[in-house]
């Protein structure tokens, strides 16, 4: 591939720049050159955006992974990104490839492209299914159609982790009291169902100052507005998803199976459907809800077999529900052998516990 050159600053874990001048890089399809910082594309798992910036995940000589955070200067930062992510998903999956035919597994690892970031995706050891997980923009592909545009901008809420469409999200409100005055800001990406709540927060804290009073009005317009004017196949998510936040389960469980009944297989309502059974009665949720969120999480690894958020959230409920025999399949297959014993063991200490609640203190 030609190389790509930009120009960059480091960035802290706070979002602050730490350099003052503007360093130089590059990236030739092989190694990221970030000023005199050389790394090697098999080194890289993945470059997520961040609140404009980009976030690389880097596996070091130990096989431990550090974040790394860059601004890129220009609109120069989804180039790079999605240059990396293609070679570094392109590389890591020939590194799959090859480890299982070392092994003598010459189809243990199938890829597929996602058509919205255009990552190689690597399935391990997993059944096919109508749709596919990619974890390099975080969405969930339907296989063997056209890719729906509107598909490519729905992703768990990094706020309330609900499969929605978050948008970049501003807010500001200004203060004064008589000589003191000063203002807040906050940039965030959120959920129509969080935005709705945080406008209202923000407009409350523009009551001080009145100044930004207009534009906190305009923000809470274009959170229960926005989504019916730009939404068609998914109509409907963000007001499900605000009843399934209120614990409002049988409104959020309607809304979502219109939605589901609209759009055919779709894993990331699916998983909303079981975080409404579940949520926020995660661990006082008796065993019959226990059970239907686990039906629904199969049925979304039945939709899409690679979908990580529906397997993590179905293990802790097997654990619950003690089925050690559903949980040595699910682990197994995923290849999961060091969490599975770790499962084994916190079902034995809650066996114990539940024989003896009260334990003698020595
Ligand atoms: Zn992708
Ligand atoms: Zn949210």
């Amino acid at each position: 591939m030609d190389r790509t050159d930009f120009q960059f600053k480091w960035i802290d874990d706070e979002g602050r720049v730490t350099s003052f001048l503007v360093k130089r890089g590059w990236f030739d399809g092989e190694t990221l050159m970030l000023a005199d910082v050389a790394i090697p594309v098999s080194s890289i798992l993945r470059a997520q955006e961040h609140l404009g910036n980009t976030l690389l995940s880097v596996v070091d000589a130990e096989g431990s992974v550090g974040d790394l955070l860059v601004w890129f200067r220009g609109a120069r930062g989804a180039a790079v990104r999605q240059a990396v992510n293609v070679a570094a998903s392109a590389a890591w999956a020939d590194a799959r490839r090859r480890e299982f035919s070392a092994e003598g597994h010459e189809d243990g690892v199938r890829t597929e492209s996602c058509p919205y970031c255009l990552a190689t995706i690597p399935v391990v050891g997993l059944a096919r299914s109508a749709q596919v997980y990619c974890p390099y923009c975080d969405t969930v592909v339907t296989a063997g159609r056209d890719p729906h545009e509107e598909d490519r901008h729905l992703r768990p809420c990094g706020r309330c982790t609900l499969y929605a469409r978050p948008t970049d999200c501003t807010f500001f409100a200004a203060y004064y009291l008589v000589v003191i005055y000063g203002y807040w800001f906050e940039r965030v990406r959120l959920c129509r169902a969080c935005m709705r709540e945080e406008s209202w927060r923000w407009l409350g804290l523009n009551l001080l100052g009145l100044v930004g009073l207009p534009f906190a009005a305009w923000q809470v317009g274009r959170a229960y507005f926005g989504e019916r004017l730009s939404s068609t196949r998914f109509a409907g998510l963000a007001a499900a998803n605000s009843r399934a936040r209120k614990r409002e389960l049988e409104k959020a469980v309607r809304g979502y199976r219109e939605i589901q009944h609209r759009v055919g297989p779709c894993a990331g309502i699916k998983v909303n459907i079981a975080y409404a059974i579940l949520h926020p009665r995660t661990g006082f949720a008796d065993d019959s809800a226990q059970r239907e969120a686990a039906a629904e999480l199969e049925d979304a690894l039945r939709d899409c077999s690679n979908y990580v958020r529906a397997y993590e959230m179905l293990c802790p409920v097997y654990v619950r529900l003690a089925d050690v025999e559903r949980l040595t399949k699910l682990r197994t297959a995923w290849g999961d052998s060091d969490a599975l014993e770790t499962d084994l063991e916190r079902m034995k200490t809650r066996r114990a516990r539940a024989r003896n609640p009260y334990p003698r203190l020595h």
